[in-house]
């Protein structure tokens, strides 16, 4: 196991603009506002998705991203942190999408995800900052 002890800073509650890339625009708003460390909560809804599936033997993440679908995929549930990575915040989300009949599809976060629309609620975590590097193990950029 590996912790720090911490307190919480600030909270931010805000929308993501429509269409913009999910990763990208969070990203920048970390470092817009010095954020290096923290949680972020989201939900609304997406036009479409790309998610990660991360294959333990091969220690490569399958991509997955959405069918078409004019009518486009709910964020049911969408979370994760952010800490630093190459020496730049780095945001890491999970989020489960759903579809017109409500089928699921979830998993990694990544490039691709095109906004909707979007709120979100992030606490930014004061003190020391987490940092990702590689661990030899899993093949996955972890807290050291
Ligand atoms: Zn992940």
């Amino acid at each position: 196991m590996f912790f720090k002890k911490g307190k919480q800073d600030k909270v931010f509650v805000g929308k993501l603009t429509y269409g913009a890339d999910i990763l990208d625009e969070l990203s920048v708003f970390c470092v817009d506002n010095s954020i290096n460390s923290g949680w972020i909560n989201l939900i609304g809804a997406v036009k479409c998705y790309n998610i990660g599936f991360y294959d333990q033997n091969s220690k490569e993440y399958k991509e997955i991203k959405s069918p078409e679908n004019e009518a486009g995929f709910e964020i049911a549930s969408c979370s994760g942190n952010i800490s630093i990575k190459e020496n730049k915040p780095f945001v890491h989300l999970h989020a489960v999408f759903t579809d017109k009949d409500g089928k699921a599809f979830g998993g990694h976060v990544m490039k691709g995800t095109k906004i909707f629309a979007a709120e979100f609620m992030l606490t930014s975590f004061e003190g020391k900052d987490f940092v990702r590097s590689h661990d030899e193990e899993t093949g996955l950029f972890l807290w050291k």
